[in-house]
């Protein structure tokens, strides 16, 4: 027999490695011996008052044996001498359209202009050490996409929980920890991504898909309103017809390609601002009501804020806990900030993107004249402008928050994990109004949800402004482009993805949507 119960754990009862078979048996009223297995379903923590409680799901087996089940079996055949399909780009959508053909039996054939994971590292030192940033192998470019250097949160507000199932075992598949399919609040770390990602290409490779790195895709050769060819690194060529354009929002050379090719392209509405970080500690304190350190079965805290500030959202954005904050610049020229964390997200920094909703059918009067890439122009400015305060490398300007908000210049700034360095600048009276004036008001109204936040002890870091596309590629019902048959636009790139899960399941549709009578 199977039971499923809630159990409220207390944080002294969790301690105890049979505390879920106690409880059960006390709840069920059965001997503990007649337990066989408690299966945790679903696990989360409720820190809203002083006493922490675990909140569980779990099945109880009664005399019957604990199956290991999971609810997707993944079935890969060979593909090697199936039709092709073409996905640009191998971040989350682009692996997850690849393992989607070779399930369907179609052969992916995969073009990245970055490196692979091992490889990719060199280059991320170098931005950190030499601030150097190499336009195709980056925190943004390269194997796995962005999401392999990030914080691997695999919260998605997608209401297909189904298909978010079907990602999460799908990376357990592929080395991820099982953890995540219970987890309220899953996340794998940067340092296990790597990992996975390398498997997910093994998979690829192994049933006869290809995968090519440090191949950027340069132009694309259209004829009668039908794809070709796809050139490749400006000189080789390759027929495709089936083409998924998974290339990521920060592929600007690939907006301006469609852009010059009069392929239609829309606006889109997204979010910037700067990435704020605290002492963990101090966020420990304040969401577990605790003096000192917190304690050592509890995970170091996030938070999640909004705000409505003069008809915008201001809102905290990729929270990461324990984490660092890294330099996520696709261009030399611009510096751009973003966060990750290891899976323990034991380092002692908690930062946050704080970001306000830029409106482009409102907001950006001045930059009209750039139609349908009005926001990459506007996004672009703030990040040029963030390169010359920071001085000019991949030192970011930063100011102490309290400073930022009552608009003075920064006479020293506190510890930071940014690995290039901050430079005191005034970051209040640099960022645009339509940013800087909510994010303060912002930051104040946070001050007053979280008793503490609003510290001297944290810093704001500038810019945090690659949160989602500023541009939308458009797709019919069939998720092909309007204009060109064969070229499917997929995933965060395109404007239908905001994270590693959502850009992963839209990868899936695309594939499915491209084998189509082929
Ligand atoms: P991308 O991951 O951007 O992948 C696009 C790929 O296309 C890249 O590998 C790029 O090199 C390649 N490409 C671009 N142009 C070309 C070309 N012309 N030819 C060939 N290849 C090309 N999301 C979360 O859900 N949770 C997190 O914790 C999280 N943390 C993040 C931390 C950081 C530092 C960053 C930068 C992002 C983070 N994100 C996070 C966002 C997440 O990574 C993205 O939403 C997701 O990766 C988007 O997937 P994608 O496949 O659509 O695009």
């Amino acid at each position: 027999m199977i039971k499923e119960l809630q159990l409220r754990i207390s944080l002294k009862e969790e301690e105890r490695s049979d505390i879920l078979v106690q409880k059960a048996s006390h709840i069920l009223d059965i001997d503990k011996e007649d337990i066989t297995g408690v299966k945790v379903l679903r696990k989360s923590i409720d820190a809203r008052k002083p006493k922490i409680i675990f909140n569980y799901k779990v099945a109880v087996y009664i005399r019957e044996v604990l199956p290991k089940t999971s609810e997707y079996q993944f079935e890969y055949k060979d593909v090697s001498k199936a039709k092709p399909i073409h996905i640009i780009g191998f971040g989350p959508a682009g692996m997850y359209a690849a393992l989607r053909c070779i399930e369907l039996g179609f052969k992916p054939i995969v073009l990245e202009r970055g490196k692979n994971v091992k490889d990719r590292r060199r280059d991320l030192r170098a931005i950190n050490q030499d601030h150097f940033v190499n336009e195709d192998s980056n925190y943004c470019f390269g194997e796995g996409g962005a999401g392999t250097y990030s914080d691997g949160k695999l919260y998605t507000r997608s209401l297909k929980r189904g298909d978010v199932r079907r990602i999460f075992e799908n990376l357990v598949f592929h080395g991820a920890t099982d953890q995540i399919l219970v987890d309220a609040h899953p996340h794998i770390g940067t340092n296990k991504l790597p990992k996975v990602v390398q498997n997910i290409r093994e998979t690829i490779l192994k049933y006869g898909g290809e995968v090519h790195f440090e191949t950027r895709v340069t132009d694309f050769i259209i004829k009668n309103n039908k794809i070709q060819t796809i050139q490749l690194n400006n000189n080789e060529e390759m027929p495709a017809n089936r083409v998924i354009l998974a290339t990521g929002h920060s592929a600007r050379d690939v907006f301006y390609l469609l852009h010059n090719k009069e392929i239609a392209l829309e606006a889109k509405s997204f979010a910037m601002g700067v990435r704020v970080e605290h002492p963990q500690h101090i966020i420990d304190a304040i969401q577990y009501h605790c003096s000192g350190d917190r304690h050592e079965l509890l995970p170091a805290a996030s938070y999640s804020l909004v705000q409505q500030v003069n008809e915008r959202g201001v809102y905290s954005f990729c929270m990461c806990p324990g984490g660092f904050i890294v330099p996520a610049a696709t261009a030399n020229g611009e510096v751009v900030v973003n966060g990750m964390s290891p899976s323990k997200r034991n380092n002692l920094f908690a930062n946050s993107g704080i970001v306000v909703e830029i409106d482009v059918n409102k907001d950006l009067p001045k930059y009209e004249q750039f139609g349908a890439l009005k926001g990459l122009e506007y996004q672009k400015n703030l990040e040029r402008m963030a390169f010359t305060a920071g001085g000019r490398s991949q030192i970011a300007p930063a100011q102490r928050l309290t400073d930022f908000v009552e608009g003075r210049l920064s006479a020293s700034l506190n510890p930071t994990s940014y690995q290039p360095g901050l430079n005191s600048a005034p970051l209040h009276s640099l960022l645009p109004k339509l940013i800087g004036s909510r994010l303060r008001k912002g930051f104040e109204a946070f001050g007053q949800k979280m008793k503490g936040y609003y510290t001297a002890e944290a810093n704001i870091v500038g810019v945090e402004s690659r949160t989602s596309s500023p541009v939308c590629i458009p797709r019919n019902e069939h998720l092909e482009h309007p204009q060109i048959e064969g070229l499917f636009p997929c995933g965060e790139g395109g404007g239908y993805a905001g994270g590693i899960v959502s850009a992963a399941m839209d990868g899936e549709r695309c594939a499915e949507a491209a084998i189509k009578n082929l």
